[in-house]
């Protein structure tokens, strides 16, 4: 990209992770082969495949459900506290093994070192450090204290440890058993994770990682021993699980996707709002269901507004995500780059501004550069649609009140930002605005002890906190 600076290369060494050849399953505490025709993940960066990962059948799935139900009895009969002693075991070992996870989410995943290094890593050991604190004070969070029963949880590609952890972290402290089932783009970490239950001596079964494509995904929600169902994905496979689950008395709960509008008053400071502008949709080349894809700007200060961040854009780096001053990583795979591609062509033809800094991209691998659409409308699709990349549609607003009116006509509804200097205009929009996370003057912050999820096609239920602990227990 444009060279205001220039940096000298800064590699992370792929050699702290060992990649294996080939991956199996991890069953009832053993890695073993799957009875579906293995799968190839690949580095979106370079297009290399990394490994071969096992496919978890329907009966696979079975023989994973059984040891996570026979595993249930003694792991939901230990005292909590004893459950907290593997629970910050696994936290210790992450944060020692914390250079390994980050270089191997980097290759599998595409994102920047400096995201898996600096975001995600660091949240995915504070998550387990947070509820190995919760599970010996269950009676204290009044949901009661007991546990639902095996756990089938389904993640998505885009923060692959970081979902596996919201989603283990609270089963685990609560009393239950898991099967999860890793998206087929990015399936190593979770294995490096099961590595690190063998590790921690977890007792076995009480963790089970099956890998595949949807069908393992499908066959994960619908077997009949699991007691509960979490999924993070998008709206579409997200309404077929719970058409599945619908009267199986399963509990559910359902993180979808966002279409997050990100609001700049005319009283905000303006380069704190452009650095968070970035943040909210750049971050992990806006792979996040919460995005700030859509920035609501009031009218009078757009030029300057959209002057900066053009500007601040030409100094952002794309490229090889192993480098440290990458700010710009890889599109996950081909399929996501597809959608992104056409979606955009689509925000063109309907009559937006399409615009990207000068900006190089590599030859192979899955790339898209940060690309700012003006001029949008809100019946355009992508004021509606989630792309799910770099891509920010920036529409405009003239009061308050037309801010909260557009920024609610979404069929999502899972976050939001504010910017203004004005703290009782952030309590009143905050009231106002139909969605499950509010951020002012910031963006794209997570907390472990902080509730999120989604109001409407966003999905139901809250992961994290004192909230995340009710999706575990028998309320
Ligand atoms: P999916 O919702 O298809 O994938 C999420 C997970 O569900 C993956 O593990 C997937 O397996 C699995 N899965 C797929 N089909 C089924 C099924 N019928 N039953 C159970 N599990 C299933 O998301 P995609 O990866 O296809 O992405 C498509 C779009 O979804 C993106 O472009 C984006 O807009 C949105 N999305 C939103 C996310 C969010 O956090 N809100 C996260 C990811 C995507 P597999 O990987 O093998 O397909």
């Amino acid at each position: 990209m444009m060279a205001i600076f220039e940096y000298a290369p800064a590699p992370e060494s792929r050699d702290v992770v060992e990649v294996k050849g080939s991956y199996g399953l991890f069953i009832d505490g053993e890695f073993a082969d799957g009875g579906g025709t293995p799968f190839k993940t690949v580095n979106p960066a370079t297009e290399e495949v990394l490994a071969e990962v096992a496919t978890a059948t329907a009966d696979d799935v079975d023989r994973a459900v059984r040891a996570a139900r026979k595993a249930f009895d003694g792991w939901s009969a230990l005292p909590g506290a004893e459950r907290a002693k593997y629970l910050f075991r696994i936290a210790r070992i992450i944060q020692e093994r914390a250079r390994e996870l980050a270089v191997l989410e980097s290759l599998d995943n595409g994102k920047p070192i400096r995201e898996s290094r600096d975001v995600d890593v660091p949240l995915v050991a504070a998550h387990f450090f947070y509820y190995a604190g919760w599970a010996d004070k269950l009676a204290y969070a009044g949901f009661g204290s007991k546990a639902l029963g095996v756990a089938g949880q389904v993640i998505p590609w885009n923060f692959p440890l970081l979902m596996l952890a919201w989603k283990i972290a609270p089963a685990l402290a609560c009393g239950n058993t898991v099967v999860l089932k890793p998206a087929e783009t990015t399936p190593l970490t979770a294995l490096l994770f099961a590595d690190i239950c063998r590790q921690a001596e977890l007792p076995s079964g009480v963790v089970n990682i099956v890998t595949g494509a949807g069908e393992t995904g499908a066959a994960v929600v619908s077997h009949p021993d699991v007691a509960k169902v979490a999924f993070t994905g998008s709206t579409e496979v997200g309404r077929s699980i719970a058409r599945a689950v619908a009267g199986t008395g399963k509990k559910l709960t359902l993180e979808l996707g966002g279409k997050a509008a990100n609001i700049v008053f005319d009283d905000a400071a303006i380069d704190q709002a452009v650095e968070g502008i970035v943040n909210g949709i750049f971050f992990n080349q806006g792979h996040v269901c919460c995005a700030g894809s859509r920035l609501l700007v009031q009218e009078s200060i757009q030029d300057e507004l959209l002057d900066s961040l053009k500007r601040r854009l030409g100094t952002l780096r794309l490229g090889d995500p192993l480098d440290k001053n990458t700010d710009i990583g890889a599109i996950n795979s081909a399929e996501q780059l597809a959608k992104i591609r056409s979606l955009s062509e689509i925000g063109e033809s309907e009559g937006a501004e399409r615009w990207s800094p000068a900006c190089e991209l590599p030859e192979r691998g899955f790339w898209f550069p940060p690309t700012v659409f003006t001029g949008v409308a809100q019946s355009h699709t992508i004021a509606r649609d989630e792309i799910f990349g770099p891509v920010l549609s920036v529409l405009t607003f003239r009061t308050p009140a037309e801010a909260v009116e557009k920024a609610n006509n979404t069929p999502y509804g899972l976050s939001a930002g504010i910017w203004t200097e004005k703290g009782s205009r952030i309590l009143w929009m905050a009231d106002r605005l139909r969605a499950g996370v509010v951020w002012a003057n910031t963006f794209n912050k997570f907390d472990p002890a902080s509730p999120f999820g989604g109001y409407k096609e966003s999905g139901y239920g809250r992961e994290g906190g004192l909230h995340g602990l009710e999706a575990y227990l028998d309320v």
